[in-house]
């Protein structure tokens, strides 16, 4: 049997978990309620995070834009497409939601606005 500690980040709270690995399958335990269930498994079997980040904006009034991933993207591919988005730069103005970029990484998950920036 294989345990392992983790925190669950599916809300505040932040449950402590505690993961055994049995021949039946992950036995979990700390969480207050299902999402610590699922969180946890998937933690464990495939690793998804929502990226934040920043671009760089043309003719706005700032020249940096947030942004962020609308699901979360497997965390082995966050450098791949940090290195793509790096690369970005947009024109003002920006609207908080557009799509900058589609389809990271053939993920089907789009980088988009976190906010609105006027030229
Ligand atoms: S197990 Fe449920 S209550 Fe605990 S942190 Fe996760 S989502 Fe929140």
């Amino acid at each position: 049997m294989d345990k392992q500690e983790l925190t669950c980040i599916s809300c505040p709270i932040g449950c402590h978990l505690e993961v055994t690995n049995t021949e039946q399958g992950y036995v979990i335990r700390g969480n207050q309620c299902k999402r610590g269930e699922t969180y946890a498994i998937s933690e464990l079997t495939s690793p998804t995070r929502v990226l934040t980040s920043t671009i760089g904006v043309k003719g706005g009034f700032l020249n940096r834009l947030p942004v962020r991933t609308n699901s979360p993207i497997p965390k082995d591919k966050l450098f791949a497409v940090m290195e793509i988005i790096n690369t970005v730069i947009v024109n003002a103005p920006i609207k908080a939601g557009d799509i900058i970029l589609k389809n990271l990484l053939g993920t089907g998950v789009d980088l988009i606005a976190s906010r609105s920036i006027s030229e």
